[in-house]
């Protein structure tokens, strides 16, 4: 019997949603691989680059029922490139960011199999900016902290995250009342430009802005479900001057025609 030769796993960042925003890298590794194992927050027109009979291998949460565990996920990914396939491991935003990208990589590590990391236009940025919101700003914020106010079995530090300039907190959803009121608690000034940006650059995209102390009654006036972000400091009164991008419409559409049109060469 021959050895089989591992195949190679990318860890690749498919964008915030727009499919435009996902890089070419990811698109031309996406029209190659053998298997596509990909998560909730992945845009459906992303995965049209891949090729018809590359399997596409979903591990994300559905309707809020249980996700697959991360144990299985780097499971199937070494198991697949064992088969000598091709594996692109598609992940919402940038795979190291939020995204528990770095421990599949330690998992590829310790099974020998070669790997490399495609970076994904993070939401972390793309979704505040298509709000209107420029995440550091001349003479507004000249640093900006991303965290998440979700960590396993820990508090997230909220003294430091109130005294960031631009904070952008990730997986805020569920705890947002809780978050607000930490950071109001921390010393950050419940008057502090607050908004949330709920599926940002997907054709669903929501914007809600209230100060701190208001934002987490605001959200669940409106139902913000998820993905979303909550977006803390005062570059988000920037937008009541970016007009255009305020009201501007998401650009989703025109880019998924495009890519439509692309494949269709193919
Ligand atoms: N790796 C991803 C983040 C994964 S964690 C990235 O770089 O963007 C998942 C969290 O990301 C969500 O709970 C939400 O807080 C945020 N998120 C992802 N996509 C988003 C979007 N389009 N709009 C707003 N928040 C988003």
């Amino acid at each position: 019997m021959s050895k089989q030769v591992n195949g190679r796993v990318y860890l690749v960042g498919a964008g915030p949603g727009d499919p435009g925003l996902l890089t070419i890298r990811a698109a031309w590794l996406l029209g190659r691989a053998d298997a596509v194992v990909y998560d909730r927050l992945v845009h459906p027109e992303v995965l049209k680059h891949a090729r018809p009979r590359a399997r596409l291998l979903f591990v994300g949460k559905e309707g809020g029922g249980e996700s697959v565990r991360q144990e299985e996920i780097n499971a199937l990914i070494v198991s697949q490139a064992r088969l000598g396939r091709t594996v692109v491991r598609l992940k919402g935003g940038d795979p190291f960011v939020f995204g528990r990208g770095g421990e599949e990589a330690l998992a590829l590590e310790e099974a020998g199999i070669s790997y490399e990391v495609v970076p994904g236009v993070s939401s972390g940025v793309a979704a505040p900016a298509v709000a209107g919101i420029p995440v550091t700003h001349r003479g507004v914020s000249g640093s900006v902290t991303f965290a998440t106010g979700h960590r396993a079995g820990k508090a997230p530090d909220w003294a430091h995250l109130a005294g960031a300039e631009t904070l952008v907190l990730f997986m805020a959803g569920g705890r947002l009342e809780e978050a607000t009121l930490a950071l109001i608690a921390a010393g950050r000034s419940p008057s502090t430009p607050t908004a949330i940006v709920e599926a940002g650059t997907w054709e669903h995209q929501r914007v809600i802005e209230a100060p701190l102390a208001g934002i987490a009654q605001r959200a669940r006036e409106a139902a913000v479900g998820s993905p979303a972000l909550l977006v803390v400091g005062e570059v988000v009164s920037l937008r009541s001057q970016l007009r255009s991008l305020v009201q501007s419409e998401p650009v989703v559409s025109e880019s998924a025609r495009f890519l439509k049109a692309e494949a269709g060469h193919e």
